[in-house]
């Protein structure tokens, strides 16, 4: 029977779907715009994350996911359905199983929301499936074999350590230490630093452009804009790799110590398995300058940063809707 199974990953950054067939058919920022007194929905996705510290005293721009839990769910379920009503899969002739990545902090409740808005949305059977899971899977690792596999995928809310054997999580820590948290750091630095007030998505593009997690790692410089604590004037600045390395020290050093303490927890066969195989760093967080080198350094182990890691658990979906028979009802 001719079915377009789709693979959801629900991000607290972004969100991807994958289509059975298509490959990836929707990348979208995990934003909504809403009106703030009817909370009526006014945008979704990359036309509300560019009103994201832009908007009018009447309209909030929010990440209804921000920190791998969910912090508004009304606003979640929103979003979760327009996207998939984007898809139509109402028109198709027989409707698909929806496979969802989600945060693996989330409540039974929240499980049980997410699993009805997608069925509403027009989807046959939902299967909810751990996030690190579908990373490592996406990442190109043979998760169901009888040996040891490390994932650290570092997203936008929180990054996710896993040891993975014969399907299933092993080992596993979740800290708040991600791609927002460098943002804020960044942000920090410059205000306590320089007196300058910058926003949000600026801070992200200080983090990209000049960024690293590796001292002596990068050397570059970048203007940037801001408004000036004491005259409340604008006033640019110039901004260096260096600076940020130390900015984000504080931060990365939770990521590494959650990957020690996962390391800590595992049999030591498995342990040994990941010293041959080595770690794979998923998540828009793997792209951070200079990530390899400094956990190749702590972990001391071989590491490799997956080759589209933003794309690691919409990629994972699909190769677990290939597999859709050994997918529990969970
Ligand atoms: P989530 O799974 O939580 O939605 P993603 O895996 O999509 O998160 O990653 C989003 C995070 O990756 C954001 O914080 C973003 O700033 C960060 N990111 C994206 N590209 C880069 C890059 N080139 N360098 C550093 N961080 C990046
Ligand atoms: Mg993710």
């Amino acid at each position: 029977m001719f079915s377009k199974d789709i693979g959801i990953d629900l991000g607290t950054a972004n969100v991807l779907i994958h289509q059975k067939g298509k490959g990836i058919v929707l990348n979208e920022p995990s934003v909504v715009a809403l009106d703030s007194k009817t909370r009526k929905v006014l945008a979704v996705g990359e036309e509300a994350r560019l009103m994201l510290g832009r908007t009018p005293g009447n309209i909030v721009a929010i990440r209804p996911l921000r920190d791998g839990v969910i912090a508004d769910f009304d606003v979640t379920e929103a979003m979760l359905t327009h996207f998939i009503n984007k898809l139509n899969l109402k028109g198709f002739m027989s409707s698909p199983n929806v496979l969802i990545c989600c945060p693996t902090k989330i409540t039974s409740v929240e499980q049980k929301a997410i699993r009805d808005a997608a069925q509403r949305a027009g989807g046959k059977k939902v299967f909810l499936e751990e996030e690190a899971k579908v990373a490592a899977i996406g990442a190109g690792m043979d998760i169901f074999q009888p040996s040891g596999n490390m994932v650290i995928d570092i997203g936008g809310g929180t990054t996710d350590v896993a040891v993975l054997s014969m399907g299933d999580i092993v080992t596993s820590e979740s800290v708040k230490a991600a791609g927002n948290a460098f943002d804020q750091d960044i942000l920090a630095y410059i205000k306590k630093q320089y007196k300058l007030l910058i926003g949000e998505r600026t801070a992200e593009d200080i983090k990209i452009q000049v960024g690293t997690v590796y001292a002596d790692g990068r050397n570059e410089s970048l203007e940037v804009r801001g408004r000036d604590l004491v005259t409340g004037l604008p006033r640019p600045v110039t901004i260096t790799s260096q600076e940020i390395e130390q900015a984000l020290r504080e931060t990365i050093g939770v990521v590494v110590q959650a990957a020690k303490n996962v390391l800590e927890k595992t049999p030591p066969e498995l342990s040994a398995d990941i010293i041959d195989r080595g770690v794979i760093v998923t998540g828009g967080g793997a792209l951070l300058h200079g990530i390899e080198q400094l956990l190749m350094e702590e972990l001391k182990v071989p590491v490799f940063v997956a080759e589209n890691p933003l794309d690691s658990v919409a990629n994972g979906t699909a190769v677990m809707l290939e597999n859709i028979d050994r997918l529990s009802d969970l």
